[in-house]
């Protein structure tokens, strides 16, 4: 998180990136009570997602779609005439290195986002399989729902932030869901 200088105009921006450069993971010991949540989300009050935007990944962000609104139905959306747009998404040469792709959400206060955008790499994206494609779709939507990177609950997480680990398929994993109730149910 990093404040603008601007006061007045933007008042803060989240961005979050998904790498592909593994590291060593610490041993963490349960953590019940931690929540890895971030402090803006892009669901409007009317707990809804809407998207445009156009991307060279339109199956696997339609199939990330799929994978959150399987959970949750309708929440996610393409934006219509009658729609206010939530989210705009995007393709790049690239992004900081190793980075596949990153969610930049702009609020002044923690709540929904006055805006959002994804930005896919290029460069990265068409490295990897379809399956982690689809995992690095449902993983910026995870951030636009307002879940953080989890680096603590394991590595089959959508939210786990490394893709090079993250092979397992595209699947929610429970403390996936765990934490896009807690947001359903409390923030949106
Ligand atoms: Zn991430």
């Amino acid at each position: 998180m990093k404040e603008k200088l601007k006061k007045g105009v933007i008042g803060f921006i989240i961005l979050a990136a998904l790498i592909v450069v593994p590291y060593t993971i610490a041993n963490a010991s349960a953590r019940y009570y931690v929540l890895y949540l971030l402090d803006v989300w892009s669901v409007d009050s009317g707990k809804h997602l809407d998207w445009n935007g156009n991307t060279n990944y339109m199956s696997n962000w339609n199939t990330g779609v799929q994978t959150w609104n399987n959970y949750k139905s309708g929440v996610i959306r393409k934006d219509g005439a009658f729609t206010i747009n939530d989210v705009t998404i995007s393709d790049v040469n690239s992004l900081t290195a190793n980075t596949v792709a990153l969610t930049n959400q702009t609020y002044r206060n923690p709540g929904k986002s006055i805006s959002a955008t994804v930005q896919f790499s290029k460069t990265e994206m068409d490295k990897l399989s379809t399956v982690k494609k689809n995992i690095a779709c449902s993983h910026e939507i995870g951030h636009l729902l307002g879940l953080d990177e989890n680096k603590n609950d394991g590595t089959n997480l959508i939210m786990f932030n490394i893709i090079a680990y993250n092979t397992s398929n595209n699947v929610l994993h429970n403390i996936d869901k765990f934490h896009y109730d807690y947001m359903y149910n409390n923030k949106y």
